[in-house]
């Protein structure tokens, strides 16, 4: 089990969008590993490559019953809406509520290099839209409105100074 330090907000790894994943080999299989290593440990059900300060569209999940590694994700369709509190590994996981759609398609390619498509609704769907916009270098608290985002960087850089 092998652990990496988290990045967090506002470092600038987190908000620019990751390469593309082109070798799909041993290397990219320890990463992965790594990462589920990491998210586990972090008691999060998501983490992007850049989460630990890796620059490329990948991510790794287990949310309600979905568990999965998607390597150069997209979202292909998305239905309805949805409201809940979402929150981040890299923002202290400080909760807020975002209202997302209900149900999202992900396109991405597993660690073989296979393009699969998945569909999900609920909080996996949260998930995959989650994690797809880190690898666009996108933070949730970027859909928040300017005083609700405001609320989370400041609850978050005070637990940051009680650590
Ligand atoms: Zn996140």
């Amino acid at each position: 089990m092998a652990t990496r330090p988290i990045i967090e907000y506002p470092t600038p790894v987190l908000l620019s969008p990751g390469e593309p994943v082109v070798n799909f080999d041993g290397e990219l299989e320890a990463l992965v590993q790594d990462m589920f290593d990491t998210m586990y440990d972090a008691g999060g059900v998501g983490l992007a490559a850049q989460q630990i300060g890796v620059p490329l569209r990948l991510f790794v999940m287990d949310c309600d019953g979905i568990r999965l590694v998607a390597a150069n994700p997209e979202i292909i369709s998305v239905e309805g809406e949805q409201s809940g509190e979402e929150g981040c590994l890299s923002v202290g996981k400080v909760p807020a509520d975002l209202k997302r759609p209900d149900r999202a398609v992900l396109r991405a390619q597993d660690l073989m290099g296979k393009t699969f498509e998945r569909e999900a609704n609920g909080l996996a769907a949260r998930c995959f839209l989650h994690e797809t916009d880190h690898c666009d270098g996108i933070l949730f608290i970027r859909h928040l409105s300017p005083l609700r985002r405001d609320l989370v960087t400041r609850k978050f850089r005070k637990m940051k100074k009680e650590r």
